[in-house]
């Protein structure tokens, strides 16, 4: 039985929109179980609580493990979270929740300390204890997919803000009259840089009868549509898919300028599902960078694709509970 904090165990679960993930994991980030469900997000608070119990049920089972052999379990959610009050404030992609108090939910069920995170808050700690080879004392994490998440750290720790919710990077202002985001306002960054607005910008090309083979891709059904049918065809050499998405690497640049000029961090890493897009919409990114940003920490600052790749949710649920059980790696 490990008596040694470094050699309990943590178990990390990355909630998202459409699917649970959890993992069993040592404190040095070796992943040793996996559970997943999926989310069942219209069904409500209580449903979704109930998988994740279930999900962490199923990864532990056959593991014969007592609580007093894990540190903790961390949780990594979409949305707003009141980390200190172990609470899911709002989510765009969990309908119904509202000041949900999941940690304790969680936390009563097993009997283990939980802890409770933004997701792409944590994603950037879990790079940067466990993707990283050495130490770097400022990086900022971006996942692109439908929208932009992120998360800062910086002078060698976690930057939370005020209220413990900043990092809200998708939502910084790109264009004071650009398209209309979810979030309320207007021009954000997830609404020129995301996924979703690659498939906007395709399907407004084609409406304007733009000739590409994205329309085929899909037979025909524009409704069809996304970010993958898009990198599809520009990987097939379609002309407008590759337009598109340097188009999105600049507004990714564009982004990225701001955040250079505020933090000047070391690492820049791009995670998510369009980062897989790869140099088509990196080197655009990096190009505005140099443009753009000062120079000096333009020169300093290396932006590349981030290094956990799916795992970034589930591994920064786990650095979560080593932070906040003060065991950090190093
Ligand atoms: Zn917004």
């Amino acid at each position: 039985m490990p008596e040694n904090k470094e050699q309990k165990l943590i178990l990390g679960v990355d909630l998202g929109g459409t699917k649970i993930a959890a993992a069993l994991a040592t404190a040095q980030g070796k992943i040793l179980a996996r559970g997943r469900s999926s989310t069942r997000a219209q069904a409500g608070p209580d449903v979704v609580i109930k998988s994740i119990c279930a999900t962490i049920d199923r990864t532990l089972a056959a593991k014969r493990l007592k609580p007093s052999q894990f540190l903790g379990i961390g949780i990594a959610a979409a949305g707003i979270i009141d980390s200190d009050k172990g609470k899911v404030i709002s989510s765009p992609n969990l309908p119904g929740w509202h000041e949900v108090p999941l940690r304790d939910a969680v936390e009563q069920r097993f009997g283990i300390p939980t802890y409770l995170g933004n997701d792409a808050t944590l994603a950037a700690l879990g790079e940067w204890c466990f993707g990283l080879k050495k130490g770097i004392a400022n990086l900022i994490y971006i996942t692109v997919s439908t929208g932009i998440g992120g998360g800062i750290i910086a002078g060698g720790k976690l930057y939370t803000g005020a209220c413990g919710v900043a990092g809200e990077i998708g939502h910084m202002t790109i264009d004071v009259n650009g398209p209309k985001c979810n979030c309320g306002n207007i021009g954000c960054w997830e609404t020129l840089a995301s996924g979703t607005a690659l498939a906007r910008e395709a399907v407004k090309q084609i409406r304007e009868g733009a000739k590409t083979s994205i329309i085929e891709l899909v037979n025909g059904d524009i409704s069809k549509i996304d970010a993958k049918v898009v990198d599809l065809a520009a990987k097939q050499g379609d002309e407008l898919a590759k337009e598109l998405i340097s188009r999105l690497g600049y507004y990714l640049g564009i982004g990225l300028v701001n955040l250079v000029n505020i933090f000047n961090p070391e690492l820049i890493l791009i995670g998510g599902g369009v980062a897989k897009m790869g140099d088509l919409l990196l080197q655009p990114a990096i190009k505005i960078v140099k443009e753009r940003a000062f120079s000096t920490p333009a020169n300093a600052v290396e932006i590349k694709p981030a290094l956990l790749g799916d795992d970034s949710g589930i591994l920064g649920a786990v650095a979560f509970v080593l932070e906040r059980s003060k065991n950090y790696r190093r």
